[in-house]
């Protein structure tokens, strides 16, 4: 009989029942913007940036409503003009290209390494060439020797710029992922670590970068409301000479996300003894390579990554077709037209995508990805794999 998968794999978390209420007050309420005029107390907004500093142990934070808004706000507070030549990860998600699109910037790609992560020698030699800004995405959770970045970065007077997307409540050497940068952000969308169904934060310890983050960011004149932000000095430097460009966050968006910080670490060791059982029963099959993870790295899996390096990009469609049939969902880096999140530097022609990263372009044609809901069990990890290699010896 034919292995099948009867789990949705697309399933998101649900919402604590206490931001639930929260949010539900807040409706009574009709207090839904952020700011208030007169008699309004600290809003949610605020007070997830408070809590969200804290967490990440950052000077400031700036709510947003996701974050390729965030990384678009980073790459502007950071004094990005114009023409600049940006630094990032190739093998990266469309909202980052997108950010340094919108900022006006041009994406200098840096190749991946066979892990998955940026590849330090081709950031070693990119580095020399100009650019001030390295937009460093954690692609998929994977991170990189952050040592070595930072070592980089500072050798070559670069600023690190974290896209924390998928390391949210990760660490490398015990540090956070998202503090090793001048500024870090992350986000709050439904397939990351906090579902808010939209959301992004903004993080950084430098004041002038907070104030003008939290000025780009939409905060009218009304930025004192702000949770985390510099001291209201700082802000008389910009206020004048910032747009307004309303990208806030919305009152629901907090009050669900915030009770969700204190749920990290418990999601942590879901997704990674869900991540442990998959990666050990992938490795067995043939044909299926898993990427080495560094000891250093406190990796938080919310999807796994594996190469499948015994099929011609060709033959991959009858693969992810017979693994579907099967209830299982494989999202594949490879294809020759962007679908669904998986779309790669190939599809993007609205930049100058014919970079040399050649490492990259023959990783994305064997990558393949599966979303591990909270809810996945030990039999259904079996059930994913033996799908998988039902689909192989087709
Ligand atoms: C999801 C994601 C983003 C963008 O997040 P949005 O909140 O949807 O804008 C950026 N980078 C990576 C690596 C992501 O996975």
């Amino acid at each position: 009989m034919t292995k099948k998968l009867d789990k949705d794999l697309s399933e998101p978390v649900a919402i604590p029942q206490s931001g639930i209420d929260r949010a539900n007050d807040i409706m009574q309420s009709g207090r839904l913007f952020r700011y208030g005029e007169f008699s309004a107390g600290e809003s949610e907004v605020a007070a997830l940036e408070r809590d969200f500093a804290a967490y990440m142990s950052s000077s400031y934070a700036a709510a947003l409503n996701s974050c390729g808004s965030a990384m678009f706000v980073a790459l502007k507070s950071a004094g990005v003009v114009f023409g600049d030549e940006v630094l990032v990860n190739a093998f990266t998600l469309a909202p980052v290209p997108g950010a340094i699109e919108h900022a006006g910037a041009k994406p200098i790609f840096v190749d991946c390494d066979a892990n998955y992560c940026v590849s330090l020698q081709d950031l070693e030699s990119k580095a020399r060439g100009g650019a001030r800004v390295f937009l460093m995405s954690h692609m998929r959770g994977h991170i990189a020797d952050m040592d070595v970045v930072t070592r980089i970065c500072a050798d070559n007077n670069i600023l690190l710029i974290e896209d924390c997307a998928h390391t949210l409540g990760a660490s490398w050497n015990g540090r956070l992922s998202g503090s090793f940068g001048h500024i870090a952000c992350f986000s709050l969308q439904s397939f990351k670590h906090i579902n808010a169904g939209e959301g992004g934060m903004l993080i950084s310890n430098d004041a002038d970068v907070a104030a003008k983050a939290i000025l780009y960011s939409g905060s009218y004149m009304l930025y004192a409301q702000n949770g985390a932000r510099p001291s209201l000095e700082i802000f008389e430097k910009y206020r004048n000479d910032i747009p307004n460009f309303s990208m806030r966050m919305h009152e629901l968006t907090a009050a669900v996300a915030r009770p969700q910080i204190g749920l990290l670490a418990e999601r942590s060791a879901q997704w990674r003894a869900s991540y442990e059982v998959l990666a050990e029963l992938l490795k067995k099959v043939t044909g299926v390579s898993v990427p080495d993870r560094a000891c250093d790295e406190a990796f938080v899996p919310s999807s796994i990554q594996f190469s499948v390096t015994d099929l011609a990009t060709t033959e991959f469609p009858a693969f992810i077709n017979a693994c579907k049939a099967a209830g299982v969902d494989i999202k594949w880096f490879g294809a020759p037209q962007a679908v669904g999140f998986t779309s790669t530097l190939n599809h993007w022609n609205y930049i100058n995508n014919k970079q040399s990263v050649k490492e990259t372009i023959s990783i994305l044609d064997h990558l393949c990805d599966i979303r591990i809901p909270q809810s996945l069990t030990v039999q259904d990890c079996t059930d994913i794999v033996q799908v998988i290699e039902q689909a192989l010896a087709k």
